[in-house]
């Protein structure tokens, strides 16, 4: 059956890679690891421990149900999205995007035998979710009246690490306001700072690049690295970084045919054999979460072979003889093909493909 290879030294090597950049500009700055959506489709089973191999002791994943399934391997485990029940193990710690929610989370955990760490999630420039900056007072006052709640961690979201534009810049700036009112509130009462966390891969990155410049060279308690610990970035502006994709995809074949010219493939037979030649079948197709390949794309596998159109549910052909191929080591050409970027290629992966760590 096909299967995905996920090679851990590559792994390993963007951890490091990108934690050498970072420190060397913001030495205190943590390395957190994003393993939400199954380890961007790479597969959260198998990438959380190679994670806790490498000394990464904060996570960010979706939800609860991920945030469980990897609550033995981390200090800190926040789930993005969705509630936290009141008994569930104090290291994971509840993302709070609004007033209602925190409201709700403090209801919920009133008469908890625990106490539950929340970040709060501040809309910095995105404007998607988070607390708005004139709710900020409010959320901080009913923090303080609610018990079982603790204030661990304060975040925001920069859109703009990507993007050449100024966006990012004032984002920044916005995210330290937060941060001052935030620190001064604590401040004023006693209380322990929470952790303040505000850049991704790309972001991150592009501010450890411009070490010595006149750019603003606080990276925060933590970043959280995404898309680059899979090896890929999708910034507009050079980061002089080299990253290794993780994950290749391997097929097997199901059966080969001697082909003369002029023989059509696959449905519709819209390949048609230009040489006479072998052609074989390989068990991966749109139905393991790939896009289907049609004419338009003109893929082919990481050793050369054409990936002919068009592609099946469970299968696709090409010319070779091989008994196992690799359908892709690097997604990048995928993404373009289909006008997107590797984190929807990488998401897509069906979870039930097996996973092989090397
Ligand atoms: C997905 C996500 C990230 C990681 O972004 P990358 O571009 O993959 O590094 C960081 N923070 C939040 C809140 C996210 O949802």
């Amino acid at each position: 059956m096909a299967y995905i290879r996920l090679d851990s030294q590559a792994f390993f090597h963007n951890l490091s890679t990108i934690k050498s950049h970072i420190t060397r500009l913001s030495p205190a700055t943590k390395l957190a690891l994003v393993l939400k959506d199954n380890a961007y489709g790479h597969g959260l089973e198998q990438i959380a421990p190679l994670a806790k191999q490498a000394g990464i002791e904060s996570v960010f994943v979706k939800n609860y149900a991920e945030a469980l399934s990897i609550a033995q391997l981390f200090g800190t485990i926040t789930a993005l999205y969705g509630e936290i029940p009141p008994n569930a193990p104090s290291n994971i710690w509840a993302s709070i995007s609004s007033l209602q929610a925190l409201q709700s989370c403090a209801t919920a955990h009133k008469n908890a035998h625990q106490t539950r760490n929340i970040e709060l999630k501040v809309n910095i420039g995105m404007n998607r979710n988070g607390i708005a900056s004139d709710e900020l007072d409010h959320a901080l006052s009913l923090l303080e009246k609610a018990r079982h709640i603790t204030l661990a961690g304060v975040f925001g979201h920069n859109g703009y690490g990507d993007n050449d534009d100024e966006g990012f810049f004032t984002t920044i700036q916005a995210f330290s306001d937060v941060r001052e009112r935030v620190q001064k509130w604590c401040k004023a009462r006693n209380y322990p700072t929470p952790r303040f966390h505000s850049l991704s891969t790309s972001g991150a990155l592009r501010l450890a690049d411009s070490a010595h410049s006149t750019l603003p060279q606080d990276l925060g308690d933590l970043v959280r690295i995404g898309i680059g610990a899979y090896g890929y970035h999708t910034s507009e502006l050079p980061l002089h970084i080299a990253l290794k994709p993780i994950a290749s995809l391997w097929a097997r074949k199901i059966s080969s045919l001697a082909l003369k010219k002029g023989d059509k493939i696959g449905y519709g037979g819209v390949s048609v054999v230009e040489k006479d030649g072998v052609f074989s079948t390989y068990d991966v197709g749109y139905g393991d979460g790939l896009f289907r390949i049609d004419s338009r794309q003109n893929l082919t596998c990481a050793s050369g072979e054409k990936i002919l159109p068009v592609m099946s549910m469970d299968n696709f052909s090409c010319q070779s003889e091989r008994q196992e191929i690799c359908v892709f080591d690097d997604v990048s050409a995928w993404a373009r093909a289909f006008h997107t970027i590797p984190y929807v290629i990488l998401t897509h992966l069906s979870p039930t493909l097996k996973r092989v760590v090397v």
